[in-house]
């Protein structure tokens, strides 16, 4: 059946593997998709969104680079939100809800009219390695298929053992069986392996809730999308609803308290900080009376609908009484309760930045089995894992992306360099230079890179340099044109800024805080300009960005620059640190198990102090 190789085989097609066979095939490596179930390629397993806060940003960087996400987030989305709007650009980020069944439908279709990728249903249950090479995937009958390179993104699958209330059983995903065999012979090829946990709640049916009851949540009245190339923007949107949990309601969920996994020590693993439990949230917020919930609908025509803030693993009985007290809920029917899942992972120190693994060659990890956790971070570990076996397999240099480059740089970096022993998901915060990371210039930053390595194609390339050309023009037009104080002032008092008394360089007006492209639009001569151009939304915000935040921009560059001098000192990989004797313990500890391969890496390791860094600066410096 297979007796041919595979260039690339892709385990898994969950978002991170969807993304990998994707990027695979399309630089041209012949690319086989192996997974368990092939009607779930791409199923949102949680909550039927994409994007959110630095969430957003990445998916913007995996279509700047020629990724699926983002045209799939646009084909599939039912509400668009730009959040953060109301703060500085380098926070905004654009979030949707989208039909869950489209989003799987579109990502299959989008998979099959790929060329090179082959498909298969199957679960791998072992990996074919000769020596420290990885050679091919054993399936659970047996098969066994050769590949130059392999790529697991078995997402929550491993040994996943599903809780709730007091029963347990395994499964990967509610009706779907858990993955056996890969970790097992991983951790005896000498990986270490541990457990993690993560939860979702109950799906209910919308014709059973009284949503006069909730609040109204629409989407933005000018919603955006998230690709660069050439999707739609919503016509048309659905409606989200938000209500509140209460203390009766808490009071009911308490009541199952001694029968919940979560703290009669069934579930031991760590789960998602940031997405806790609603019997996590009473227990951890004694003080709240009242948690918020969203009602969101998981798709145009179905009347299932996600109750998101209300994730437990508490028995279906205790989470059926507490929910029918929510407002709203009284008569609410279930369609299938909530649950928690543990599942095994890899801690990804064990990772080069390719997302090769440093034991065994040519095999590489993307998404939950790396410890993250989401959608996003998932799908760009899987684009960058099977860009860089495609790199090394046809002997090309890796492909990486900086800290001050992009969101998915900072992903793998701290993933690989700080390890995680909790749910990974990423935030702005972890970010050194979001002001260069944004939404908007992701295109600017990442399509001329994937282009030069056959990623991204000529449209892709040609719309950027079209977008770049457009921007710095209107940038020059507000440097060089003047406007009159009888023009602005109108404006300038509608937003309590100081009036001018002379014609003054627009740039220097539009740069003021409270001054916005709309405000600028209204002047004749900027309108003209932008008809004349048929400048676009994305060139306009790109403009307003180029001319207010100038400054920051080049400030955070400057930073940049400093970082990539320490990134320019790199480590021989066979480095002893121990004979580093004015070295902290614990830094020549974790060096040696970590080994970075530059001094600015080694520096964000944590427990290795700036002076650990100085030591090495001097001693590598000779
Ligand atoms: P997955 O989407 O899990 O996909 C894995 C794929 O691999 C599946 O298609 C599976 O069939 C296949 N597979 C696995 N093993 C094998 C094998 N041996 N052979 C062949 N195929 C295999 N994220 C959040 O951000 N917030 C949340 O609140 C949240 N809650 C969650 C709750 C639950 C119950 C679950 C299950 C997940 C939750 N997630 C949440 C996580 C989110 O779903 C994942 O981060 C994301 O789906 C990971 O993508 P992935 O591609 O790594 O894996």
């Amino acid at each position: 059946m297979f007796g041919e190789e595979y260039d690339v085989i892709v385990v898994g097609g969950g978002h991170a593997g969807a993304e990998a066979a994707a990027a695979a095939a399309n630089m041209g490596s012949k690319t086989l998709l192996v997974t368990m179930n092939l009607q779930t390629i791409g199923q949102m397993s949680c909550n039927p969104a994409m994007g959110g806060i630095a969430k957003g940003q990445i998916v913007r960087e995996i279509d700047a680079l020629g990724g699926y996400s983002g045209i799939i987030t646009d084909k599939s989305a039912i509400q668009f939100k730009m959040l953060n709007k109301s703060k500085g650009p380098a926070m905004w980020s654009p979030r949707s809800q989208n039909d869950r069944m489209r989003f799987a439908e579109e990502w299959r279709l989008a998979l099959e009219r790929t060329t090179n990728v082959d498909f298969y249903q199957e679960m791998v249950s072992g990996l074919l390695v000769d020596g420290n090479k990885i050679t091919g995937v054993r399936t659970s009958l047996g098969i066994e298929i050769k590949a130059k390179a392999v790529v697991l993104t078995n997402g929550t699958f491993l040994n996943g053992l599903i809780h709730i209330g007091e029963k347990q059983f395994g499964g990967g995903r509610a009706g779907e069986k858990a993955a056996t065999g890969i970790t097992e012979q991983l951790t005896d090829l000498g990986f270490d392996s541990g457990r993690m946990k993560t939860g979702t709640p109950p799906r209910v049916d919308g014709r059973s809730l009284d949503y006069s009851k909730m609040i109204v949540q629409p989407g933005d009245e000018h919603p955006e999308k998230f690709s660069y190339s050439d999707t739609k923007v919503l016509t048309r949107q659905r409606d989200c609803y938000m209500t509140h949990t209460s203390t009766l309601v808490h009071d009911l969920l308490r009541e199952g308290f001694d029968r919940s996994p979560m703290f009669n020590g069934r579930i031991k693993s760590i789960g998602p900080r940031y997405c806790p439990s609603i019997e996590d949230k009473i227990n951890r917020f004694t003080d709240k009376d009242s948690h918020q919930m969203f009602i969101e609908p998981e798709g145009w025509d179905t009347v299932e609908v996600y109750v998101n803030g209300f994730s437990t693993s508490l028995p279906e009985d205790v989470q059926f009484k507490a929910l029918r007290s929510v407002v709203g809920f009284e008569n609410v029917k279930f369609f299938r309760p909530g649950y928690a899942i543990e599942y095994d992972y890899f801690p990804p120190t064990q990772l080069k930045h390719t997302l090769e693994t440093k034991l065994v060659d040519n095999l590489y990890f993307a998404g939950q089995i790396n410890g993250t956790t989401g959608y996003e971070e998932a799908a760009s570990q899987g684009l960058m894992a099977a860009i860089n076996a495609h790199l090394k397999i046809n002997e090309k240099e890796p492909f990486i992306l900086k800290r001050d480059e992009a969101y998915i740089g900072v992903l793998i970096d701290d993933l690989i360099t700080k390890g995680t022993e909790e749910p990974y998901r990423m935030f702005t915060s972890r970010a050194e230079y979001r002001t260069l990371l944004r939404q908007d210039n992701a295109d600017l930053r990442l399509t001329p890179k994937a282009h030069a390595i056959g990623l991204a194609d000529e449209n892709r390339m040609r719309s950027m340099e079209k977008k770049l050309q457009k921007s710095n023009a209107f940038v020059n037009f507000f440097k060089k044109t003047s406007v009159l104080p009888k023009d602005i002032n109108p404006i300038l008092k509608s937003v309590d800024s100081s009036i001018i008394k002379q014609s003054d360089k627009m740039f220097k007006v539009f740069s003021r805080p409270k001054v916005t492209m709309d405000h600028m639009l209204q002047l004749d001569v900027v309108s003209s300009y932008v008809n004349e151009h048929k400048l676009n939304r994305e060139v306009l915000e790109q403009t307003e960005v180029q001319v207010k935040y100038s400054g920051y921009i080049a400030k955070e560059k400057a930073n940049a620059d400093k970082l990539h001098r320490l990134e320019a000192v790199k480590i021989p990989n066979n480095f002893d640190y121990s004979k580093l004797k004015s070295l902290s313990f614990e830094a020549r500890e974790k060096l040696n198990a970590i080994r970075p391969v530059t001094i600015s890496q080694a520096s964000r390791i944590s427990g290795v102090t700036p002076s650990d860094v100085s030591v090495l600066l001097v001693y590598l410096g000779r």
